[in-house]
């Protein structure tokens, strides 16, 4: 015996949750359900943010929001001018949950707790009546008289409307494709990359915080780390997600090149040669210039072969140029990647063009709908791939109603 149900949600995370008590809040009278395979909702907001959970970001025009989703952006642009991260702030404040903002924009709760922001979810889902099932994985999905049926492996469900919230789960991508529906190659994003380099092989710890990261046509700025097995910080990560795809298809063995001032070289050059007209006796090594850190200046002299007695009086256009070349275009070889412990995502999932951007709705199956990361949608951290689960959960949530009505 089937059991049937108004809307049925495919995923007991973010996005799921936000696009069931949306559904409810806007349609008080449809039956809605949540079906989770695991034994446990939620589990990525429990462990993410470092167990914090960054819930949004500090960015309230949806124009610059845009510009940290490297796949997805300009699809997001309409959904997010209907909620963008200040409703999501408004969102959790009404119910309680404050949140507060970081110097770089991050928000989190006040708690510093992630399970504030599961706990909300899940009260709002409980008030609401929706019905949450676990350990029921979906092994099929077809369409059935004029709606939905979707296997699990305990179940069979009928639904008119489906919402497809099961991030980046591979099973699910091939039903769709089975269905007809393209589906975009998942690949990794948000790593660090693995790499060893004679300049910091002994600066484990060492960072910089506006270095420029570059591949081929792709640079990012930001803070770089140098780790124990190689480089990690926001520009990496930056970098990881702009070019996911490239690294992908040269598994993850690609040259990059570090600027470690974020500066032209003709600005280098010429503070250089300011600096050593107006130091002509100082030793080169004495006092570590634009701000670096003092061993990774001696290891960067030593990478150029300037010795220990050279003052700048000394210091010649050959030795001029090698330190301009290694503080601003330092030649990296990249063997593999490492995660990052605070958050990784997946590039890839439903190719966009399918989607209606007002509805989450695809449009050539009516009844079926997307949020979340089973989408072609990802970001960069900072708070952006939850704030894209809480839109596209909300407007799928939100339409679905209007579907039943
Ligand atoms: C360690 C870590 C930390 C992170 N920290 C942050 C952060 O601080 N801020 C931020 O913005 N982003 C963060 N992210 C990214 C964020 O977690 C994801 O973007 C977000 O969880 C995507 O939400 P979703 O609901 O689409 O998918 P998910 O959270 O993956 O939820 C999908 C759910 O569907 C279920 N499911 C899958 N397949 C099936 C099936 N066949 N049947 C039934 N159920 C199924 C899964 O079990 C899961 O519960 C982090 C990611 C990780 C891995």
């Amino acid at each position: 015996m089937s059991k049937s149900v108004d809307v049925l949600i495919i995923g007991g995370g973010p996005a799921g949750f936000f696009a069931a008590i949306s559904s409810k809040t806007h349609h008080p009278d449809q039956s809605v359900c949540i079906l989770e395979g695991s034994n446990k909702v939620l589990s990525k907001v429990l462990i993410s943010g470092g167990g914090r959970c960054n819930v949004t970001h500090a960015c309230f025009d949806p124009k610059q929001l845009i510009r940290y989703y490297p796949r997805g952006g300009d699809f997001l642009l309409n959904p997010f001018k209907t909620f963008h991260c200040e409703h999501t702030v408004e969102w959790f404040e009404s119910r309680g949950v404050s949140l507060k903002t970081e110097e770089d924009g991050r928000m989190f709760p006040v708690t510093n707790s992630s399970k504030t922001i599961a706990d909300c979810l899940e009260r709002e889902a409980k008030k609401a009546s929706i019905a949450v099932k676990t350990g029921e994985r979906v092994t099929s999905i077809s369409p059935s008289d004029g709606g939905w049926m979707v296997q699990t492996s305990t179940s069979i469900w009928k639904a008119r409307n489906v919402i497809l919230a099961s991030g980046s789960n591979q099973l699910i991508w091939n039903q769709l494709e089975r269905l007809g529906i393209e589906i975009i190659e998942p690949v990794p994003s948000l790593f660090t990359f693995r790499c060893a380099h004679p300049l910091f092989s002994e600066l484990p710890g060492i960072s910089v915080p506006t270095a420029r990261l570059t591949y081929e046509s792709i640079s990012t700025d930001g803070p770089l780390l140098i780790t124990h097995r190689g480089l990690s910080g926001p520009a990496v990560l930056k970098l990881s997600a702009w070019a996911a795809r490239e690294f992908n298809q040269v598994d993850y063995t690609f040259t990059c090149r570090i600027n470690w001032l974020g500066k032209s070289r003709d600005a280098v050059e010429s503070d250089l040669l300011a600096y050593a007209d107006a130091h002509a006796k100082s030793y080169v090594r004495s006092q570590p210039l634009f701000d670096l850190p003092k061993r990774l200046w001696t290891s960067i002299l030593n990478f150029c072969d300037i010795s220990e007695n050279r003052n700048w009086a000394e210091f010649g256009k050959k030795q001029r140029t090698s330190l301009v070349e290694a503080l601003t275009a330092t030649r990296v070889e990249v063997t593999g990647k490492d995660t990052f412990k605070e958050e990784f995502v997946t590039a890839g999932g439903i190719a966009l063009h399918q989607i209606n951007p007002k509805t989450m709705e695809l449009i050539e199956h009516p009844g079926l709908f997307a949020a979340g990361e089973v989408l072609d949608v990802d970001a960069l951290t900072g708070g952006f791939n939850f704030q894209g689960s809480w839109t596209t959960g909300f407007l799928a949530g939100k339409t679905l109603g209007t579907k039943n009505e």
